[in-house]
């Protein structure tokens, strides 16, 4: 059997990432993980468990003790925390506005990087391959992966996609509301983690003017490609 295939993709907040990841993950029949759905898990759990979001300590052992159940269907991504399906309640906008508390927790990182690292093997295993998504999944995740792509967009469309996502529109005034979960998190986030410029070797796929369809294509053309180059490197 041939080895699993790991594609990493990582990029700012409305870059399209999990849509997109999802459809590449079930264009080529393999798993997916969310690794946001994590660190937003572990804030929703530290909430409910009256831990102090800025409690480095506290909320680290709540993340290497986390009961969380993560599938990879692509289908299916169900997240469980505790035996409760918690898939809508983490991307709430509430959850939004405080995760980057835990994300630039160097401890909590240390800890889910370890735990992704695991799944992304085990899902490999089990899926013939993975595509898991994130903020560092590229850079420190899975560095070595097959694939490696920053989806990016620019500002005023990444605005413009996450206030229709949660609006079902893009006026001034959804724009406005939508700017801390987008432009304010990512400056928090990018204090921990480089997601708007690529590393080396990985390729950057600017999504900005492409429809969803287009930006799935681009994406598979780069595994495809990369593919090619592995099994013929002429
Ligand atoms: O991708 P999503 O918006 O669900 O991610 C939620 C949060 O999790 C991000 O704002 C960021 O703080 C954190 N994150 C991270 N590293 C990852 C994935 C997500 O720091 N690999």
């Amino acid at each position: 059997m041939s080895r699993p295939l790991v594609i990493a993709i990582d990029g700012p907040s409305g870059s399209g990432k999990s849509s997109v990841s999802k459809a590449i993950a079930r264009h080529f029949g393999i798993g997916y993980l969310d690794t946001g759905a994590m660190y937003r898990a572990v804030t929703v759990w530290c909430q409910r468990q009256g831990i102090d979001l800025g409690d480095q300590a506290a909320v680290a052992a709540a993340a290497d003790d986390l009961p969380l159940a993560l599938g990879a269907d692509p289908n299916d991504a169900s997240v469980e925390l505790d035996g409760e399906d918690v898939s809508e309640v983490i991307r709430s906008s509430a959850v939004s506005a405080v995760v980057s508390a835990v994300a630039t927790n160097l401890d909590v990182r240390a800890i889910l990087q370890g735990q992704q690292r695991a799944l992304i093997e085990a899902i490999g295993e089990d899926w013939g391959g993975v595509v898991a998504e994130g903020r560092d999944i590229t850079t420190v995740v899975a560095p070595d992966a097959d694939v490696r792509v920053l989806l990016t967009a620019s500002e005023a469309a990444r605005l413009a996609r996450r206030s229709t996502e949660l609006h079902g529109r893009a006026d001034d005034d959804t724009v406005a509301a939508t700017h801390d979960e987008i432009v304010r998190r990512d400056r928090d986030d990018a204090t921990v983690s480089e997601f708007q410029v690529a590393a080396d070797g990985v390729v950057t796929l600017d999504t900005s003017a492409l429809s969803f369809a287009q930006s799935v294509a681009a994406v598979i053309a780069v595994v495809e490609a990369r593919q090619h180059n592995v099994e013929d490197p002429r």
